[in-house]
C-alpha cells in the first residue's frame, strides 16, 4: 500500500502541486507506519499445543476480532483516499490554470491526513493494547506448557473423535510410554477390559453433554502391570460451541488405592491368620440371610468352633507358641473346609467357595459359614470333619500339641433377623458343648436362647444385687455325734432378691462363671471370720468353734487365693485351725499337680481342708493320702438312701473305714433321721450336718441355735 502511495505521490511533482505532492507523500508515509503497525496485527498462525486451553479460544478470538475489524478499516479508508485521489487526478477539473481546484484538493487531501493521522493513533493505540494481551497471553501460554510438562499428573488432550492431540512427559514416567509410542497405540486398548466400557461411557457423556465426570480405571503399564488412575475430562468448545477437545487430566493413585485396599483388609481381617475377621463374617452371614429369605430351599449354617483348653497351651509353651498353633489351626481348617464343603451338601444347589466363610473370631475362636446345607445333620457331620482333623498332632516348635475343639451349630431359620443373632446361637451351642464334655458339637435350640436370657438377667441381677448389699450369709450347723453340740458352722451365701430368696444352686454357677464369686465369698469370708471370732469369745467352747467355706473352682484357680485368705485370717484373727475350706471332689481331682500345689498353699495357712460332696465325683483314691486333707464329707445322696438302699449304706460304710485308715474325719451331709443319725454313730461317724439339727439359718438364729446347744451340754 505505502508503494502504491509513493508511486500516486511521485505523479505530482510539479511546482504549483507541490503542497499537494508533499501532502500525498506525507499520507504516504503515515499508510506505511499504519502499515508496520498493523503487520504485527494480522491473524497469527495458530501455535501448537499445548495453549492455555481453557481461557485462550475466548481471548483469542477476542483478539482476531479485532485485529480483522482494524484491518478492514484499514483497507476501506485506503481504497476510499486511493479512489479519491485517482478521480481527483484523472478526471477531475485540474487544469493548471484553475488555481481553486488545487486549493480545494489541498483542503481536501489535508483533511483525509488528518482522518487518518488520527485513525493511525487509535490504531497504535490498539495495537499496543493487543500486543499487551497477546503478550500476558504467550506468558499464561509459558506457564501452562511449564505446568503440564513437568506435573506428576498426566495431561492428555483428545478430538472429539478421541484421537490424541497431546500427551504430557508424565506418561511416560507413570505409564511408561513415550510420546511416540502413545501416538502409535490406541488408548482404549490399554484400558483393563473391565473398566473399558465405564471409560468409553464417561468419554461419550463428556462429548455430548460437555461435562466432565471423574472416574477410576486402570490402565496397562509398559511392564505389563496395572496402574489404577483418577482422571478428570473437561471440555473445549469452539466459538460456536461445538465441543473441540477434551482436555484429560490423570493421576496415578495406584499407591493410595493399594494403601486403601490394605486398610480395608486390616480392617475386615485377623492379622495373625489373615482370616476373615467378625465384621466380615457377620457380613457374610447377613448375605446368607437375605439370600435364605429370598429362596425357601437355600439354608445354610453357622459353626462356632473354639479350641479345649487353648490356655494350656499359651501358659505352658508361651504364648508364641500359642499364635504358631492359632496359624497352623488356621491352615488345617482352611485346607479341611474344602473337604467339609462336600461332606457339609449332600445335594449341592449352588456351590460356593465356603473357604471364605472361615473366620476367626478372636482368641481361640473360629466360624464358619456352611452354604447349601440340607438340614443340621448335614452340619453336624461337617463339624465332626473338623474335629478329626483338628485331632491330628500340631507340631508347634518341634514339639507335638494335640487338641480337641468344641463346636456350636446354629442352623438358618426365618426367626433370624440378624447375622449377630445366628453368630450368638452358635456361641451358646458351643458352650453346652464345652459343658458337657468338650471336643463335642452341639446344635442350637430354641431352650438354650430362653436359658441364656435367663441367665444373663440373673448375672445382672446379681451384679446389681451384689453392689446393693443383697448377699447375706447364712449358717448351717454341723454337729458333733459324740455329744450333740455344735462343732461348727458351714457359711452358705443367700441372696435375697427384690423378687424373693434366689437358691445357691442357682447364682453359684453363674458367680463363678463371671468371676463375681469372687469379690462375693470375699465378703462372706469376712463376715463369717468376724462371727466366728464373735462366737468363739461368746461361747470359749472347747476344741474351738469351726467355720467351713467353699472353694469355687473359679476361687481354686486364683493364683492370689492363698494370700487373700491369709490376709483375711491377720485381718480378723481368727486362729487358722478352726476355718475349714471345701473343696468339691472334682476340682482336688482335676490336675494332680495343680491342685496339690495350691492345696498345700492353703494348707501353709495352717487351716483346715475338705473334700465336699465326696462320693459324687470321679475320684483316685491313690491320690487321696497325698492330698493335704483333714475332712471328707460324704455327699448328701448317700447319707439319704443308706437306711433304704444297701448299695448306698455299702457307699457308706466304705467312705468311712477309708476316712479312719487315713486319719481323716467324716462329715455326713443332709442328715434328715434320727435313724440315719444311730446308723452313721454305728459306723464311726464323728460329725453330721442337716435339717434334722437345722438348715442354714441367719447370724442371729443360729447364736440362738448356739446358745441351745451350749445350755444343753452344761446342763
Ligand atoms: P454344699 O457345700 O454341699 O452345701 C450343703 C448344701 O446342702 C446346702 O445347700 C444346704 O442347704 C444343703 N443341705 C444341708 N442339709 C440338708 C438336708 O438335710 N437335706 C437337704 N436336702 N439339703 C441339705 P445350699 O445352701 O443350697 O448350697 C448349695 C451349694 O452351693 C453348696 O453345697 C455349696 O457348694 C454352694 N454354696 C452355697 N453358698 C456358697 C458360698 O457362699 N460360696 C461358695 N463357694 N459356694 C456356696
Ligand atoms: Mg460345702
Ligand atoms: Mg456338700
Amino acid at each position: 500500500m505505502c508503494v502504491f502511495c509513493r508511486a500516486v505521490a511521485g505523479q505530482y511533482s510539479f511546482d504549483e502541486g507541490n503542497q499537494s505532492a508533499n501532502d500525498l507523500c506525507n499520507l504516504a508515509l503515515i499508510f506505511s507506519g499504519l502499515e508496520l503497525c498493523l503487520y504485527p496485527m494480522a491473524p497469527q498462525p495458530q501455535d501448537s499445543m499445548p495453549r492455555s486451553w481453557k481461557k485462550a479460544p475466548l481471548r483469542s478470538r477476542q483478539i482476531e476480532g479485532r485485529e480483522w475489524w482494524l484491518w478492514g478499516f484499514a483497507v476501506a479508508v485506503t481504497l476510499a483516499l486511493t479512489a479519491g485521489i485517482v478521480f481527483l487526478t484523472f478526471f477531475g477539473d485540474h487544469t493548471e490554470t484553475n488555481p481553486t481546484y488545487w486549493t480545494y484538493l489541498r483542503e481536501w487531501v489535508r483533511g483525509l491526513a488528518a482522518f487518518v493521522l488520527l485513525f493511525d493513533v487509535y490504531t497504535m493505540y490498539q495495537h499496543l493494547q493487543l500486543q499487551r494481551v497477546r503478550q500476558r497471553l504467550a506468558e499464561r501460554d509459558e506457564l501452562f506448557q511449564l505446568i503440564t510438562e513437568n506435573a506428576a499428573d498426566m495431561i492428555a488432550v483428545v478430538d472429539s473423535s478421541g484421537r490424541r492431540l497431546y500427551n504430557s512427559p508424565a506418561y511416560q514416567k507413570v505409564l511408561g510410554y513415550s510420546t511416540e509410542e502413545l501416538q502409535v497405540g490406541s488408548s482404549i486398548d490399554q484400558i483393563h477390559s473391565s473398566d473399558r466400557e465405564r471409560v468409553l461411557q464417561a468419554a461419550q457423556k463428556a462429548r455430548t453433554t460437555g461435562e466432565g465426570q471423574s472416574l477410576e480405571y486402570r490402565m496397562r503399564h509398559k511392564d505389563g502391570s496395572w496402574r489404577t488412575l483418577e482422571s478428570t475430562a473437561s471440555p473445549i468448545r469452539s466459538v460456536d460451541g461445538e465441543l473441540e477437545k477434551l482436555v484429560i487430566v490423570n493421576r496415578d493413585i495406584t499407591e493410595r488405592k493399594r494403601a486403601e485396599e490394605m486398610l480395608a483388609h486390616s480392617g475386615l481381617h485377623d492379622a495373625l491368620t489373615d482370616l476373615p475377621n467378625r465384621v466380615l463374617f457377620a457380613d457374610r452371614v447377613q448375605h446368607a440371610l437375605m439370600r435364605a429369605r429370598r429362596h425357601s430351599d437355600y439354608k445354610f449354617a453357622v459353626l462356632f468352633i473354639d479350641v479345649d483348653e487353648f490356655k494350656v497351651v499359651n501358659d505352658s509353651l508361651g504364648h508364641g507358641a500359642g499364635d504358631e498353633l492359632l496359624v497352623q489351626i488356621a491352615r488345617r481348617l482352611t485346607v479341611g473346609v474344602r473337604d467339609t464343603d462336600t461332606v457339609a451338601r449332600s445335594v449341592v444347589v449352588d456351590p460356593q467357595p465356603t473357604e471364605d466363610g472361615l473366620a476367626r473370631l478372636g482368641g481361640d475362636e473360629f466360624a464358619l459359614l456352611l452354604e447349601d446345607v440340607l438340614n443340621p445333620i448335614g452340619a453336624i457331620r461337617a463339624a465332626q470333619r473338623i474335629q478329626e482333623k483338628l485331632t491330628v498332632p500340631f507340631d508347634v516348635g518341634r514339639q507335638p500339641v494335640v487338641i480337641t475343639a468344641s463346636i456350636g451349630i446354629a442352623y438358618s431359620s426365618n426367626s433370624y433377623d440378624g447375622a449377630e443373632d445366628l453368630l450368638r446361637d452358635a456361641e451358646l451351642a458351643m458352650y453346652r458343648a464345652k459343658r458337657t464334655g468338650k471336643a463335642r458339637c452341639e446344635v442350637f435350640d430354641s431352650t438354650m436362647h430362653s436359658s441364656a436370657v435367663r441367665r444373663l438377667k440373673l448375672e445382672t441381677d446379681l451384679r446389681r444385687g451384689l453392689e446393693r448389699g443383697e448377699l447375706i450369709v447364712y449358717y448351717q450347723p454341723i454337729i458333733s455325734l459324740r455329744d450333740g453340740r455344735i462343732a461348727g458352722f458351714e457359711a452358705l451365701s443367700r441372696w435375697q432378691s427384690p423378687e424373693g430368696m434366689v437358691s445357691p444352686a442357682d447364682f453359684i454357677p453363674v458367680a463363678d462363671e463371671t468371676g463375681l464369686i469372687l469379690p462375693m465369698n470375699r465378703a462372706l469370708m469376712l463376715e463369717s471370720c468376724q462371727q466366728l471370732r464373735l462366737w468363739q469369745s461368746q461361747f470359749g467352747c472347747s476344741p474351738p468353734l469351726t467355720i467351713s467355706m467353699n472353694i469355687t473352682p473359679k476361687q481354686f484357680a486364683q493364683p492370689e487365693l492363698a494370700k487373700e485368705i491369709g490376709a483375711t485370717l491377720v485381718r480378723t484373727g481368727v486362729q487358722p485351725n478352726t476355718i475349714n475350706l471345701e473343696i468339691t471332689e472334682t476340682i482336688a481331682m482335676g490336675d494332680a499337680d495343680c491342685a496339690l500345689s495350691v492345696l498345700s498353699d492353703l494348707k501353709a495357712l495352717g487351716v483346715l481342708l475338705s473334700i465336699d460332696d465326696f462320693g459324687t465325683g470321679y475320684s483316685s483314691l491313690s491320690r487321696l493320702p497325698r492330698f493335704p486333707i483333714d475332712i471328707l464329707k460324704i455327699d448328701r445322696v448317700f447319707i439319704a438312701n443308706m437306711t433304704v438302699d444297701h448299695d448306698s449304706h455299702e457307699i457308706v460304710r466304705l467312705i468311712i473305714m477309708l476316712a479312719h485308715s487315713l486319719g481323716l474325719k467324716i462329715v455326713a451331709e443332709g442328715t434328715e433321721t434320727e435313724d440315719q443319725v444311730t446308723e452313721l454313730k454305728r459306723l464311726g461317724c464323728q460329725l453330721a450336718q442337716g435339717y434334722l439339727y437345722s438348715p442354714p439359718v441367719d447370724a442371729r438364729a443360729a447364736s440362738a441355735l448356739l446358745l441351745r446347744s451350749y445350755e444343753k451340754v452344761t446342763s
